[in-house]
């Protein structure tokens, strides 16, 4: 188990925390581990760690109005200061997004967004409800019911699910990067990281300024796919 996933859940375990505590309770789960949670002008960050003083002070950055997005915040400040233990930081909306798994490097944002997701959404709570067919409605659903961003949501079910599922980040128009389920990485498939997103794919229409719809749809396994162990016919919703 990984320092992050361990750190999480010994927080929930000494605390003896609820699924209502972490939606209702964030801040004083903070503060019981020695942080004031307050907002502020951060100018170009998202969130940062004080240490200097006690209690330590999570302040989140004014601007973000986002519910989920403030909760993911503190919940990756607060990873910091159960793990790192730095004297200050500054996260960026960029550090919040860092789900890269570089081999053989520690990652410190990495790990505090993977506390901060095994916080916000612990197996005991969220891992049965991955046994679901995986879509972007019942990512939604969960993302509602945990209080967490879609892509957060759906990163965390691919923890659990029993399906070969990958979750595809892409930007300006190209794939960054993908978190992939043990079923779909056990079948040696791989994602073709920075290529161009596929013309007719969902993704695509997004970055063609049109309306994305939420259902499934069937395209060739190469549009997202390195050439690999599968049938070139092969399609995948
Ligand atoms: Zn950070």
């Amino acid at each position: 188990m990984s320092i992050s996933i361990s750190a999480a859940n010994k927080l929930l375990d000494a605390l003896s925390i609820t699924p209502y505590d972490l939606l209702e309770h964030l801040d004083e789960i903070a503060r019981v581990r020695g942080a004031l949670v307050v907002e502020g002008d951060l100018d170009g960050s998202e969130a940062r760690l004080n240490m200097a003083g006690k209690p330590a002070i999570i302040t989140v950055a004014r601007r973000v109005t986002d519910i989920p997005r403030r909760r993911f915040s503190t919940a990756h400040e607060l990873g910091h200061l159960e793990m790192h233990r730095w004297k200050v930081t500054l996260c960026t909306s960029t550090d919040m997004m860092e789900w890269n798994v570089k081999e053989g490097s520690q990652n410190l944002e990495l790990e505090a967004n993977e506390f901060a997701a095994a916080l916000l959404m612990p197996e005991r709570f969220f891992g049965s409800l991955c046994e679901e067919e995986p879509s972007i409605d019942y990512f939604i659903e969960l993302a509602d019911q945990f209080r967490v961003s879609l892509t957060a949501a759906a990163i965390r079910y691919t923890n659990f699910t029993p399906e070969p599922v990958a979750i595809v980040l892409s930007q300006d128009g190209f794939i960054k990067w993908f978190r992939a389920s043990r079923e779909f990485e056990e079948m040696k498939l791989f994602v073709d990281v920075r290529s161009r997103v596929y013309p007719g794919s969902r993704a695509r229409l997004f970055f063609e300024g049109k309306t994305m719809p939420t259902t499934p749809k069937r395209i060739a396994a190469d549009a997202w796919l390195r050439p690999g162990n599968y049938n070139r016919d092969a399609t995948y919703s």
